[in-house]
This record gives structure tokens, sequence and C-alpha cells, in this order.
């Protein structure tokens, strides 16, 4: 293990890029004999990363080497999506010559970016219940991710990340934002919002959550932002109130084990049954000890049960979600541990294109390009959480009124607990703070790239 990589990557305030915001010097620390580069970009209508790997293939790379390095594994792969030609071949012409990283084309079906799925695809390992990669001996990290490691090595923090923004918007596409920019401002850069009335869903339109109200700023794990009509289905689902999401489902589920039969993890040979959740709900609040409750903590929440499974908008994704949220809260540990586990010989046949998932999502009309815009964007004001990540929040580091530079610490992560440090990602001076968040108002002259510090683009 190189100790000085994984000093630079917590140094850098790296976390897991895809949505999960895992610490990633943890992951560094980890022993593996395989490491996987996760460029899959599995969500309909996401593009930062395939911007990524076809804009900066070699950073990838590059990251993707030293995490190898790191870990001591023998085998590294690049996995991404067969259809995204440019991509590709960025990615084939980056490798180095030594043969040491392969390139593994995906399919272009949801959700290929699991991380479960990618490991069995590349090594026929099956992650256990409860389980993570390395279990297996296998560390995946996002391609975002990686280039961000390719910047912590040579002292740059991470401060910036690709965003796409796509839907009811007049010009969709990817930006290089400053972590902290506000949504709406990302919105308005991309033209405007097209209908005064909209939901903007930030993540997928599978894994992603509508924006509170109010508005959000942009973290280290948001790639992307979809601006919908209020009356999009999608966004009834997402708003649709847990009493009701109960009611529907108590009151119409004819148990035809659809959810079931499309759920990739029950696919891989994990003991979740989302048609038995939903039978268990019928009779009891909360049987906390009933394995179909506890089993809420193998799902990954990918929403193929609810978004495109269920024939009668029964939501399991949601109601399991709920229930391992209630879990954790009572203090009830996850019963589900097997390890000797059989993919189901259909797995194969039962995974979903992306082209009917977006037609069933009601996303066909915005699917489109959203090709990266050149510059980096500047905001006149950025928010920092301090809890972008898995793990204990970052404590703010600064005082209101204090000037700070690009790529300066305003929150340090605990020693000894599981955190990540947090870095202004323009220059400026602190506005307001608190233990949730640092605002800072940029400076008349922050100049963007020029500054020290940084990731660019
Ligand atoms: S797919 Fe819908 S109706 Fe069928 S078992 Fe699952 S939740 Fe019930
Ligand atoms: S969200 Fe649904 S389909 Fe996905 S893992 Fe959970 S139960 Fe399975």
């Amino acid at each position: 293990m190189s100790g000085t990589t994984v000093t630079a990557i917590q140094r850098a305030g790296v976390v897991g890029a895809g949505g999960a915001g895992f610490p990633s010097h943890v992951k560094a620390t980890a022993s593996a004999d395989v490491v996987l580069a996760n460029g899959a970009e599995c969500e309909p209508l996401m593009r930062a990363d395939t911007e990524l790997m076809a804009l900066d293939p070699k950073r990838v790379v590059r990251g993707l080497s030293l995490v190898r390095d790191s870990v001591g594994a023998k085998r590294a792969v690049v996995a991404l999506k067969k259809k995204n030609r440019l991509a590709m071949d960025a990615i084939a012409g980056a490798l180095p010559d030594d043969g040491g990283i392969e390139l593994m084309p995906l399919a272009n079906v949801y959700p290929a970016g699991d991380e479960f799925l990618l490991v069995f695809e590349a090594t026929g390992r099956v992650v256990p219940e409860g389980g993570i990669p390395p279990d297996v001996g296998v560390v995946v990290n996002n391609v975002t991710t990686l280039a961000q490691v390719a910047d912590a090595v040579e002292g740059r923090p991470v401060t910036d990340r690709m965003v796409t923004v796509q839907g009811e918007v007049a010009s969709p596409g990817t930006f290089v934002a400053p972590i902290g920019t506000s949504i709406d401002e990302l919105i308005e850069v991309a033209g405007g919002a097209l209908e005064p009335a909209h939901a903007v869903i930030v993540g997928g339109p599978m894994m992603g959550h509508l924006m509170e109200a109010g508005g959000q700023p942009t973290t280290k794990t948001v790639a992307g932002v979809i601006v919908l009509p209020l009356d999009h289905p999608l966004v009834s689902s997402m708003s649709a109130r847990e009493a009701q999401v109960l009611r529907v489902a108590r009151a119409v589920c004819c148990q035809c084990m659809a959810c079931t039969e499309l759920c990739p993890r029950a696919l891989l040979g994990h003991g979740l049954e989302p048609h038995r959740t939903i039978r268990a709900i019928q009779y009891a609040e909360f049987p906390e000890d009933h394995r179909h409750i506890t089993s809420a903590y193998l799902c990954c929440e990918c929403g193929m049960c609810e978004l495109f499974a269920c024939p009668l908008g029964i939501q399991p994704r949601r109601i399991l979600a709920d229930l391992k949220a209630e879990l954790v809260r009572r203090g009830v540990p996850n019963p589900h541990v097997r390890t000797a586990l059989s993919p189901d010989d259909v797995r194969e046949y039962r995974q979903i294109p992306v082209a009917r998932l977006t037609q069933r999502l009601g996303l066909t009309r915005y699917d489109v390009d959203a090709p990266l815009r050149e510059g980096r964007l500047h905001p006149s004001r950025v928010t920092l959480q301090m809890n972008q990540h898995v793990g204990e929040p970052a404590a703010p580091t600064v005082k209101q009124g204090q000037d700070v530079l690009r790529g300066d610490v305003v929150g340090e992560a605990d020693e000894g607990s599981i955190g990540a440090r947090v870095h202004a990602s323009i220059s400026g001076v602190i506005e307001s703070l608190s233990a949730e968040a640092v605002v800072i108002a940029a400076a008349s002259a922050d100049s963007g790239t020029s500054e020290p510090g940084g990731t660019g683009p």
C-alpha cells in the first residue's frame, strides 16, 4: 500500500463522486487483487462521467493506476458502455502500452453501474449479503473519483466537478462547476427552465431525489440535475408522501412478483424479495424481526422495482428505503450475511435496455446530448456543505469575514473518524457559517482556473 497516495487522497478531500460519497482514502487502504474504474454511468440522461472520459481520459487512467498500486492489485479494469464510442476510444488511447489496464465494454442496460454487478461482470465473484466489494478482493471507484485521485497526488484538492443539466431547459449541457454552486444558478447557465413552475431532480432519474424547497447547492456527489414539469409522473412518484405510498401498496399489490423478478440484487442471489416485503407490511406495522423486513438492508435503491417493474405504480424501493432508515434508527443489526450465493441463470436476460427504461420513465424527449461547455463557472457565492460524504460531517475551520483562496481547507474531518475535508471552491470571503455549511461570497476578481489549487475540468 502506498501511504503517500492515501495521504494525498485524504488531504484532497476525495470522496466517491458517483453518488455514495464514501471517503476514498479509506477505500485506498483496502487490500484487493482487482481494481475497477466505474464509467458505466447507467442512469438515463446522465452524461458527466462520459464527457470526462472522452475529454480527459489520462486523468482517469492515472487515478486508476494510483489506486491499483495503493491497494496492491494485479488487475485493473475500466468498465464503460460500448455505445459511448468517443469515451471508449479516448480511454483505449490513454491505456499504458504494457497491457496493465484492461477495457471492459458494457451493454447499455440498467443498472450496469451497480458496483456489485460490475464486480460480478468483471470477476465472476458475488459480493456477499451485507458486504462490500473488498470482501471479494475488489475495489471499485467511479471515474470522476479517479480523476480527482490523480489531481490529489499532484496537490490539487476537490474544488470542482462536472455536472450535467438536462430536461426542460433551453440548452442542456455539462458544466465544470465549483462545488457548492447553487443548482438554480446552474439551471440559469443552461438557458433557464422552460416552464416557470417546474421541479428539479438532483441526481439521476432512478436514484436521485427532488431538490429541496428553496434550492440546494451542488456537492461532490451531484453529477447531474434534471428539470421537469411539475406534473411529470416521476415528480409525482418522488413527491408521494410515505402514508400514501404505504396505502397504495397495501391496497393494490397483486403479488405478481415482477419487482422481485427484475431486482438486480435478487438476481445476484441476495435474499431480497420485494414482493414479499410488500406482503409483510400488509399484516403488521413494523415486524422488525421479519426477514422480509430486515431484507431492506440488502436493497441498493436502484429503483428498478418501482420505476420499471411494477405494473401498478407501487413503490417497493421507497418502502424498503424507509424500512432501512427505521431499522437503523432502532439499532436493529443486519442479520443477512450469507456468503455462498448463486446468481440466477436468467439474470443476463433480465437486464433492461436503457432506451426502454427512458421511455418507461417518460424521459425520451429529454434524452439529448449534453456536451461539456468551455470554461469553469464563476458563481457569485458557493455553499459548502459539511456532510457531503458518508461518515462524520467535517467541522468548519474558518471564521466569518475571513478571506480564503480556492483550495484552502474550510472544513476538517475529525482525526480517526471516517470523514472528509472540505475545501474552498472559489476565492472570496466567508459570508456565513454554521455546523452544517460554509458560505463563500466570491472575490470580484475570482479568476477560476488560474488560481492556485483545485481540480480543473
Ligand atoms: S410488481 Fe408491484 S404488484 Fe407486483 S408484486 Fe411487486 S409491488 Fe406487487
Ligand atoms: S430498489 Fe428494488 S429492484 Fe433495486 S435493489 Fe431494491 S428491491 Fe431490488
